[in-house]
């Protein structure tokens, strides 16, 4: 942005006074990580109660004129909004969670998890990059567009304790509050970066159908010396069902299953090429020197752009030490589609159905259920604020951000696509090697200052 005029010059001193402020945005991102607010430990409830209350007062310091907390069965929802922009400005919905994972194995931590401790450019302490650090670099960009002139946007928070136990009572808080979080977009920074050099806009999330099939013969297990060449197995039938599953080209044969994917348009593969996810990478983090899946599509595509369809277990008859001479009554399946838009799960489910009544012979039982499903969700690339974001991303690190999809679920992401209609721009400043979950999680200081002035700019910029 190198015009100069009065917006250019608004933006410099919010640049700058997100710069001196660096060191207060850490100490409140210490006081934060101090709150063991560990979602899966029912002793930590009222541990959960203070990283709320610290959000609140944090919003109110802001300026947020509605702070709410909601209640729900597990933990609180802090909800904020400050609408002074005035209507004709968009309104960002900022998605977060404070609650974080357990510690454990607390004897692999060099410093103590909840005790904050700097070493070196990093911030270590549970949390510290999942995501309280992403949370405190939006609330101290914010502050520092609030201390230095009117905000430009219309803001919204929703703030769960509930991410890492899977979201509980998310779900139904969004439909029920759906009036409340009506706004333009989901801002969520809870996702990473390729690398610290590469910043990254996740545009594309895949959906899930999880399933179990279970093949039954006879009413008991059989001798197979006795009963073997007569009785169909129902261990080869399950497997002759799953080998069927994919054509020789590495297509799933569900019938109709790629009649919804949307296709990958040139534009869109040309921005997955340009990501540092090649062969050799995949070699190195599975150690398989060769690859399979769907021709006609590379690598990244088959994992993140493309849907999928894996055995995930297998169990039937014999499988102990030694040998018994056993024709099993039963095998049983744990199968899941990976899906992308526009799939819908329970459309997948009835085409398995129908999989299974073409394809099973009549000497077997079978029966199917899904255990879960969640649908894939994508974000426009052409959508203003991924525009935004994309600018401000490229103006602090000089260099054009990536944009990938990412082959798991985020199912808030879909939740708000379903529920509310709002695409999410997901980008955070965490680094894969930060060790989200793990022992001695750490956020790296000169990323998390970046990020700040990426998301001052994000803000501008909408
Ligand atoms: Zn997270």
């Amino acid at each position: 942005m190198s015009n100069i005029n009065p917006d250019a010059a608004r933006l410099a001193a919010a640049l700058q006074y997100a710069h001196d402020h660096q060191d207060q945005a850490l100490e409140e991102l210490k006081s934060l990580v101090r709150i063991p607010s560990i979602s899966n430990d029912k002793s930590c409830k009222p541990e959960m109660e203070r990283a709320a209350h610290w959000l609140i007062e944090q919003l109110q310091q802001l300026g947020f004129h509605k702070v709410q907390m909601f209640q729900t069965a597990g933990a609180p929802i802090v909800y904020a909004e400050l609408l002074t922009a005035g209507p004709n400005k968009p309104t960002a919905l900022i998605y977060g969670h404070y609650d974080v994972q357990p510690a454990e194995p607390l004897e692999l931590w060099e410093s103590l998890p909840f005790e904050p401790e700097v070493r070196g450019e990093l911030l270590f302490g549970r949390g510290a990059s999942d995501m309280k650090g992403q949370i405190v670099a939006v609330l101290a960009a914010l502050n520092a567009l609030a201390q230095t002139g009117d905000l430009p946007v219309n803001l919204k928070f929703l703030l769960e304790g509930e991410e890492e136990v899977g979201s509980p009572n998310l779900d139904a808080f969004i439909i029920s509050h759906a009036e409340l979080l009506s706004s333009d977009f989901v801002l969520n920074p809870d996702s990473g970066m390729v690398s610290q050099d590469h910043p990254t806009i996740t545009y594309g999330l895949r959906g899930i159908a999880y399933f179990e099939i279970r093949v039954t013969g006879p009413d008991h297990d059989l001798h197979s010396g006795i009963f073997g060449g007569i009785v169909h197995n129902p261990a080869q039938v399950l497997c002759e069902l799953i080998a069927g599953m994919h054509d020789a080209a590495g297509r799933v044969t569900l019938p109709g299953f790629y009649d919804q994917v949307r296709p990958l348009e040139d534009s869109e593969r040309a921005e997955l090429r340009r990501l540092p996810i090649n062969e050799v990478y995949y070699r190195s983090q599975t150690g398989c020197s060769e690859f399979f899946g769907e021709e006609g599509y590379t690598l990244i595509e088959r994992a993140t752009a493309r849907p999928t369809l894996e055995v995930n277990g297998l169990l039937s008859g014999f499988t102990g030490e030694g040998s018994k001479t056993v024709l099993p009554a039963r095998a049983m399946a744990k199968i899941s589609a990976r899906l992308v838009p526009d799939q819908d799960p329970y459309e997948v489910q009835r085409q398995l159905s129908q999989y299974l009544h073409e394809h099973a012979p009549s000497t077997v039982r079978w029966e199917m259920t899904l255990h879960s499903a969640g649908y894939p969700s994508i974000t426009d690339l052409d959508h203003f604020a991924i525009k935004a974001m994309q600018q401000a991303l490229e103006d602090t690190w000089g260099s054009r951000p990536l944009v990938k999809r990412e082959g798991g679920s985020i199912p808030v992401v879909a939740s708000m696509q379903k529920h509310l209609g709002l695409e999410s721009v997901l980008a955070g400043f965490s680094l894969p090697e930060d060790g989200a979950h793990a022992p001695n999680e750490r956020l790296h200081l000169p990323t998390f200052e970046r990020g700040v002035q990426a998301l001052v700019r994000f803000f501008t910029y909408l």
